[in-house]
């Protein structure tokens, strides 16, 4: 379990991304942070990270604070907006990065891949790099790269933003039944409504940097 407490972020000396946030993020939950362009969900999804630090305020895992734990200690595995992938690696190499790094065995590696690569639709590009691929490809790289190994949790920033709707529904799909299936924390940010309809367990509303609701689909659906 993870705990925002009071966080707030601010950037330099007016910018203020977050008004103290009080959020917990369950074990095993799909939690969808949804808000438009602004809104300060990627500066949640960093400080969840690690990557950033808030202004004031607290970041709690299991009851203890982690901000002084720095990102490569922590255990959490993130698919950036603006896809990170290793320029110099094919993408079957950039899916094999992280399986690689904590002495997966080939098998075990090749297996991932090919699950991930299928789901993503991405089995054909394996030998590409990633210099030669569209940026809608390129994102599934980078949700695969993600999602492909375990980690405590999963902190997914607009990951299916860039594709087209249909790609976008598919991926959706398979995305919550792997969550489900492998019994993940996923943290998902999206502007999309219907997008966090169709996938949060909960959704957490966020506005100019203020959390406005959080609660079951359901419950924000039938909201007067
Ligand atoms: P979202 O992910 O919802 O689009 P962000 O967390 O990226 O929102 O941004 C929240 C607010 O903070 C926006 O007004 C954005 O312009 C501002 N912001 C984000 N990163 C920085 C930064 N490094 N320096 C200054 N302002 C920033
Ligand atoms: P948003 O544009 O808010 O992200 P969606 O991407 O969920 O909304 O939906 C865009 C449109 O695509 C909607 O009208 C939706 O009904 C339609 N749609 C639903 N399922 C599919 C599908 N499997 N393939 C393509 N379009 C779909």
């Amino acid at each position: 379990m993870y705990e925002l407490k009071s966080v707030h972020k601010r950037y330099g000396l007016a910018k203020v991304a977050l008004r103290k946030i009080d959020l917990t993020v369950r074990d095993r939950e799909f939690l969808v942070i949804y808000g438009p362009a602004g809104a300060g969900k990627s500066t949640l999804l960093n400080i969840l990270a690690g990557i950033s630090k808030p202004t004031s305020g607290d970041v709690l895992r299991n009851g203890s604070s982690i901000l002084r734990v720095p990102p490569e200690k922590r255990d959490a595995a993130m698919a950036f907006e603006n896809y990170a992938l290793y320029s110099h690696l094919s993408v079957g190499e950039n899916l094999a990065f992280p399986l690689k790094a904590r002495g997966f065995d080939r098998a075990e590696i090749e297996a991932r891949v090919k699950r991930i690569s299928g789901i993503l639709g991405i089995g054909h590009l394996l030998e590409r790099r990633p210099g030669f691929l569209s940026g809608g490809q390129r994102q599934r790289v980078a949700l695969g790269r993600a999602i492909i190994r375990p980690a405590d949790i999963y902190l997914l920033d607009e990951p299916v933003g860039h594709l087209d709707a249909k790609l976008r529904h598919r991926i959706r799909a398979e995305l919550k039944a792997l969550a489900e299936d492998l019994a993940a924390t996923v943290v998902f940010t999206t502007t999309s409504s219907r997008e966090a309809l169709a996938l949060g367990d909960r959704i957490a509303v966020l506005n100019a940097g203020r959390l406005e609701q959080v609660g079951k689909p359901a419950d924000l659906y039938h909201r007067p």
